[in-house]
C-alpha cells in the first residue's frame, strides 16, 4: 500500500496543526489545517492503492458485504432473531430518516447514494415509493448483492456513477464522507448530479463528541469532522443546510442544493 502526506481538500492549505501522533500505534497523525480546520489523518492510504475493491483482500471485501448483508450490521450479534431485529432496527431508521428528508424538501422520484453498501437504504426507499435508483460502492461484492438479491440495475463499483448532471432529485452519503480522500471534491461532483433544489442527506461522525477517536489506518476513517468545518464545506459545496441533527456522535445533515451557482 502506498502513503500520501495530502493538502486541506477543501483550502489546499499544507499548514496543519497536529492533534494527535501514532494515532493507536498505526503510524498516523490526526491533524487539523491551520486555515479552515477541516481534520483528516496523514499520512493515509492513496486511492490508487486501494482500487478497486474496497479495503483489503478480495476475501476480506466478500466476506464483508456478505456479512453486512445477513445482519444489517458489522457486529453481528448472536442469536438469528437478534440479526433479524437489526435489519428491523436499520429499515425503522432508515424510514424515518428518508421521511424526515421528504417533508423537509419534497419526495423524490429519484436518489443516487454514493456508498450504497448492498443496497439496504436504497431497498427501503423503493419501499417508501421512490422509482429510481442510482448507487455506487467500491466493494464489487456489495454491489453484487444490490443487484442479485435486491433487484437494482442501476448500481455500480467504483467510486461514483456516470450519471447526467443534474438528474437525482436527491443524494446520500450516509456513512460515506469520513472513508473518502477529496470530501470537498465529492461534495462538489453530487452537487452536479442533483436537480436545482435537490436534496442532500449526509451522516458521519461529529469529532468533537468522538472524544476517544474512532477507527484509524490507512484503509479506515480519513477525516473527522468538527460540526463547524462540517457545515463550511457543506455550505461551500453549494448547499443549504435545512436540518442538523446529533445523535451520540453522529450528525445528520439534510441540506437543500442551491437554485443558484454558490460563490464560494
Ligand atoms: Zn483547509
Amino acid at each position: 500500500m502506498m502513503f500520501e502526506t495530502p493538502e486541506c481538500n477543501f483550502c489546499k492549505s499544507k499548514s496543519i496543526i497536529l492533534l494527535k501522533t501514532n494515532v493507536r500505534d498505526t503510524k498516523h497523525n490526526f491533524v487539523e489545517c491551520q486555515k479552515c480546520g477541516l481534520r483528516y489523518y496523514s499520512p493515509r492510504a492513496i486511492y490508487s492503492s486501494i482500487k478497486p475493491d474496497g479495503y483489503g483482500t478480495e476475501a476480506a471485501c466478500k466476506n464483508q458485504a456478505e456479512k453486512y448483508y445477513e445482519n444489517a450490521s458489522f457486529t453481528p450479534r448472536a442469536t438469528p432473531d437478534a440479526k433479524k431485529g437489526q435489519r428491523a432496527w436499520l429499515k425503522r431508521y432508515n424510514y424515518d430518516l428518508l421521511n424526515r428528508a421528504f417533508k423537509l424538501n419534497g419526495k423524490p422520484e429519484s436518489i443516487y447514494e454514493a456508498g450504497c453498501a448492498v443496497g439496504f437504504m436504497l431497498e427501503d426507499a423503493r419501499e417508501l415509493g421512490v422509482k429510481e435508483f442510482y448507487g455506487c460502492d467500491i466493494n464489487k461484492y456489495a454491489i453484487e448483492i444490490a443487484k442479485a438479491r435486491l433487484g437494482f440495475d442501476n448500481v455500480k463499483h467504483g467510486f461514483f456513477c456516470d450519471m447526467p448532471g443534474e438528474s437525482a432529485d436527491m443524494g446520500i452519503m450516509h456513512n460515506y464522507i469520513e472513508h473518502t480522500n477529496t470530501p470537498f471534491d465529492d461534495l462538489i461532483i453530487i452537487n452536479g448530479m442533483l436537480k436545482p433544489g435537490g436534496t442532500l442527506i449526509i451522516k458521519t461522525f461529529m469529532d468533537e463528541l468522538d472524544i476517544d477517536g474512532s477507527m484509524v489506518g490507512p484503509t479506515g476513517h480519513r477525516y473527522h469532522f468538527t460540526s463547524k468545518a462540517f457545515k463550511n464545506i457543506i455550505g461551500a459545496a453549494g448547499f443549504r443546510i435545512i436540518d442538523f441533527k446529533v445523535r451520540n456522535i453522529m450528525g445528520t445533515v439534510i441540506g437543500r442544493k442551491f437554485e443558484e451557482k454558490a460563490t464560494i
